[in-house]
């Protein structure tokens, strides 16, 4: 194959592919999926592991060096140890995470660790029960733990995602950031975006990394923006200034990221999108079950980063949702 890197009208190089491996999840956080009467695409519609596989092998011809697992909840898939062996041993992928809400990890890590997965983002909103019920719709706050720590005895680098809604987390802000300073786990309180399959979301329900990194240096200790930083990271870290431990934003909305902007992202039902709020996407699945040829892949992967937009619009009139939630995209 030939052409070169994944570099978009606007200079960005692609490097950095999500791939959702399913739209199904086994809690229902109320800024991803409905409480009831879910969608969920049809079965066979879901991309095997030997697709998934075959799309990222083409994929890092390209320049792509890292991918992570995600979903709808990526544990519910049977014999995920064998994706993580496959995806692991692609020539050119550099880096293999996987992001989870960690209900069933506890029973799940060890044969992940053994496969050769080797980070993972544990999403963790609350430490309180009640809160972690009304959020999440499902009472296995003790579960999520278990196999968080479960995760850190096997020996995973992990980080924990929380979803930042005002009027709702604020009081987690702290407990969060002591538990993270406590056990060594990096928190990264990721604002509220309009993912979510009920429309619930509106700025004023953002709670902004501003406050939430004021909130921390004033009640746990002060932080200071960790120097050089990745520019391409969708996270913006902070240490804490005694040196125990850092945080990091990821703000989407107040502070939009996406003139640096690296990644790719396949639904599990094999459509290629450029951006967490595509409108468009561009199908995979029928190139890869059609008799499509690498090239076919390769050819389509690089028009759809050539169609790339310079960025989402959250901040403009002319923001328009995209037509699939969160747990239907994949995180
Ligand atoms: N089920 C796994 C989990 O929850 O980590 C993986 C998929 S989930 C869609 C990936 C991440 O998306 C979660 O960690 C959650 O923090 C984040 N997320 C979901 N809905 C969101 C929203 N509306 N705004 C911001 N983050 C969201
Ligand atoms: Fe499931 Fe993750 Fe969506 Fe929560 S954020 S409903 S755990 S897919």
């Amino acid at each position: 194959m030939t052409g070169g890197p994944l570099i978009d009208t606007f200079g960005r190089l692609h490097d950095n592919l999500r791939i959702s491996i399913t739209d199904r999840c086994n809690i229902r956080c109320f800024y991803c999926m409905p409480d009831a009467d879910v969608k969920f695409g049809p079965r066979e519609t879901i991309l095997s592991f030997e697709e998934i596989e075959r799309f990222a092998r083409v994929a890092a011809r390209l320049g792509v060096r890292k991918i992570r697992i995600t979903g709808g909840e990526p544990l519910l898939r049977r014999d995920l140890p064998d994706l993580v062996r496959r995806l692991a041993a692609i020539d050119g992928i550099e880096d293999l995470a996987m992001t989870t809400n960690a209900v069933t990890l506890a029973a799940h890590a060890r044969p992940l660790y053994d496969a050769g997965l080797r980070r993972l983002n544990v999403h963790v909103d609350t430490l309180d029960r009640g809160r972690f019920l009304q959020i999440t719709r499902r009472d296995l706050l003790e579960q999520v733990l278990e196999g968080l720590f479960e995760a850190k005895r096997a020996g995973f680098q992990i980080k924990i995602n929380a979803v930042a809604v005002k009027n709702l987390v604020e009081p987690d802000i702290v407990p969060l950031a002591l538990f993270g300073r406590r056990h060594g786990f990096e928190i990264r309180y990721i604002e509220f975006m309009p993912l979510d399959a009920q429309s619930l979301w509106d700025r004023g329900k953002v709670l902004s990394a501003d406050q939430i990194i004021e909130t921390i240096s004033r009640e746990v200790c002060p932080l200071e923006p960790v120097p050089d930083p990745d520019p391409r990271a969708p996270a913006v870290e902070y240490r804490y200034t005694d040196g125990q431990g850092r945080i990091g934003v990821i703000a989407s909305v107040t502070r939009p990221f996406c003139l640096n902007c690296n990644r790719l992202r396949l639904t599990a039902d094999g459509n290629l999108r450029y951006c967490l709020f595509a409108i468009e996407e561009t199908d995979v699945r029928g190139i890869l079950r059609g008799g499509g040829s690498d090239e076919d892949l390769e050819r389509t992967i690089r028009e759809n980063v050539r169609s790339k937009w310079l960025g989402h619009e959250i901040n403009s009139a002319r923001f328009v949702a995209p037509p699939r939630p969160m747990y239907s995209i994949g995180g």
